[in-house]
């Protein structure tokens, strides 16, 4: 089975772009395996019983509207910690309904019912796994997202016999790709590129998609989690706290540790900008492997 990855060309001219620069590239035919894509360059490619790995986010979205509108069809699998802000499940609702039915496809939700038949038979959110071991997801470590995303989404494709994964990680993250499939890459279509494609379906922009706890969040993140959902604050507060007791050491979700959720509270009550809101923002852009896609 040929690679998609490998076998892509690597230059954007041979795939053909259309008035906005997205490429045009592929013809599809579908096999009862699962989704056979076919390049239309010199070399060629297939990629058979591809899935997709769905974030909710600007770069998951825009592959999927790529890769759909080009003819693959196939598994689109969203990984549910349970945790995720609400405005990203209302967007998955939301692109689920415009878009992707009448096209004949869904998102695959793995929430609690199907985490409790994977690996860790652990059907906890990710929120409630943290607070019953007064624990919270580390920048460093990132268990949650192997316990929560990869896992979960490992093992669904495994009990499917889907063998490939498409990440959606855009061209100017390449770094990142390590080998993975990454048609955003391999197609050279960066974020900018992303937002054109949503656009150009009439679509909203998704916001960010992680958690509401995840330390890779910048300030602006924690202000607006502050200011439009104060109940998920509180609740995330409160686990830094529980988890600074347990460990009994200062304990911060952010990830370089400058500042506690409740020091923060005190800024965003009086509505105090920090100087180094867009330095901390910055943080952001050190993103675990599919989550904020
Ligand atoms: S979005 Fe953040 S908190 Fe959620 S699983 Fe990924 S790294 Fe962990």
């Amino acid at each position: 089975m040929g690679s998609l990855s490998g076998s892509i060309p690597r230059t954007s001219s041979s795939l053909g772009r259309n008035r906005e620069g997205l490429p045009n590239l592929l013809v599809s035919h579908h096999t009862p395996g699962g989704s056979l894509l076919r390049g239309l360059g010199n070399e060629g490619f297939v990629c058979t019983m591809s899935v997709i790995s769905f974030g909710a986010g600007v770069n998951s979205v825009a592959m999927t509207i790529i890769l759909v509108n080009n003819g693959w069809r196939g598994p689109i699998v969203f990984a549910d910690t349970g945790t995720e802000w609400p405005e990203t499940y209302c967007y998955l609702e939301y692109f689920e309904r415009e878009w992707l039915k009448p096209r004949g496809l869904g998102i695959i939700r793995l929430g609690e019912a199907y985490r409790a038949l994977g690996p860790g038979r652990d059907r906890r959110t990710l929120i409630k796994f943290c607070e019953d071991y007064r624990t919270t997801p580390m920048a460093g470590m990132r268990w949650c997202t192997q316990g929560w995303k990869t896992d979960v989404i490992n093992y669904w494709c495994k009990k499917h016999g889907e063998t490939e994964q498409l990440l959606a990680i855009a061209f100017e993250e390449r770094h990142r790709q390590k080998g993975r499939l990454c048609p955003l890459i391999d197609m050279q279509v960066d974020r900018k590129q992303c937002i054109m494609a949503i656009e150009a379906e009439g679509l909203q922009i998704p916001q960010k998609s992680t958690c509401y706890i995840c330390p890779f969040q910048g300030i602006s993140r924690w202000r607006r989690l502050y200011e439009t959902h104060p109940d998920l604050y509180e609740r995330a507060a409160k686990l830094e706290e529980a988890s600074a007791e347990r460990r009994h050491e200062r304990t911060c979700l952010m990830a370089d540790g400058r500042y506690t959720l409740r020091q923060l509270e005190i800024v965003f009550r009086d509505q105090l900008a920090l100087f180094d809101d867009d330095l901390m923002d910055s943080l952001e852009i050190y993103r675990p492997c599919v989550c904020s896609l």
